[in-house]
């Protein structure tokens, strides 16, 4: 898309948004279809179906097989992505990733429900899954969010054992670093990073995801857009959900999931709303070429989209029957 076009589009929706029927629509999840439509939706042939950002196979098969279980889209989404931070080689995402300037590895994850249930953790230390612990958060306790060291009280209390997760690969990796200390907060273009995972199950019932080390080298206390309700994932059961992956900063400040969601609620299909939620990234930074950020969408209809700054991203899709990893389209062709 050439950014004459999205920044059009950008400007159109921003009045899209104020004026869009969704500011009036009722709480009550069936309210805005008909028992039509919602029959038509669910008979769609796209579900179930995990998508997930980068080339993650092994999280997304497990998040399947938990689908063909007849279990939740949220059961799918924690499995999956409990795969991946168990993984000590992925160095972005639980166990092995990177740690923050002073060495720390801290963790930032969350989880949202069809029902627009959320629970997060940011800055948790010391426990290899914390979208486990941010599930917990969100059913037992009257909180959507805990923070470092009441994070850590609340995992221990429900069982959650302390784990060592700088692994001697990280430890080197930051030792290194360390020798030259330039704190550049660049989300390097082809690494893998933060894991988002979208799975709509059966039923249509969609859930997310998201899990992080975050920023490799940060500041300390630094927390991304990953738990960020809105900006590392949002979920709208009436109308899709999106996450994403790459410099939390940027997420953050153009709430990047939440306008994915509304984008579709106005008609826009995942692929253009993921589009145009770069291109406001864009718009605003000029300096965008020194950074990566990266979205994936769903919506109700079982479509996906998928969009990022650079070359180098990737997707991967689990639908009817089907594991793939699929190179993203990107804005900055050169
Ligand atoms: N979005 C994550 C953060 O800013 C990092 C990443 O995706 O690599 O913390």
């Amino acid at each position: 898309m050439k950014r004459r076009k999205f920044i059009q589009n950008a400007s159109l929706s921003t009045f899209g948004i104020a004026m869009g029927s969704s500011v009036f629509a009722s709480k009550n999840n069936n309210s805005l279809f008909t028992s039509e439509e919602k029959k038509a939706q669910n008979s769609a042939e796209n579900f179930p179906l995990v998508i997930a950002t980068w080339n993650v196979k092994e999280s997304t098969a497990e998040a399947w097989r938990v689908l063909q279980d007849g279990k939740s889209a949220l059961d799918a989404v924690e499995k999956g992505c409990n795969i991946e931070e168990a993984n000590a080689e992925g160095q972005s995402v639980g166990i092995g990733g990177l740690p923050d300037r002073d060495g720390n590895v801290t963790l930032d994850a969350c989880i949202m429900d069809s029902n627009g249930n959320y629970g997060a953790v940011v800055y948790l230390q010391n426990f290899v899954h914390p979208i486990s612990v941010a599930r917990k958060v969100m059913e037992k306790t009257p909180h959507v969010l805990l923070a470092g060291k009441g994070a850590e009280q609340f995992a221990i209390s429900e069982g959650f054992e302390k784990t060592n997760l700088l692994t001697e690969a990280s430890k080197k990796a930051w030792e290194e670093w360390k020798k030259t200390s330039q704190y550049k907060p660049i989300i390097n273009i082809e690494n893998h990073d933060t894991i988002g995972m979208l799975a709509v199950d059966k039923n249509g019932d969609i859930s997310g995801g998201c899990t992080t080390s975050g920023l490799a080298y940060k500041m300390a206390g630094r927390v991304g857009d990953s738990p960020i309700i809105g900006s590392g994932l949002f979920i709208d059961n009436e109308i899709g959900g999106a996450t994403a992956t790459g410099l939390g900063e940027e997420v953050l400040k153009t709430v990047g999931s939440f306008l994915i969601v509304e984008l579709m609620r106005q008609g826009k299909t995942p692929q253009q709303a993921c589009e145009e939620a770069i291109g406001r990234i864009i718009k605003k930074n000029p300096n965008y070429k020194d950074f990566q950020v990266g979205y994936i969408a769903v919506n109700k209809k079982g479509e996906t989209g998928y969009y990022s700054i650079h070359e180098g991203y990737s997707v991967t899709k689990y639908q009817n029957g089907k594991n793939e990893n699929i190179p993203s389209d990107f804005y900055n062709k050169k």
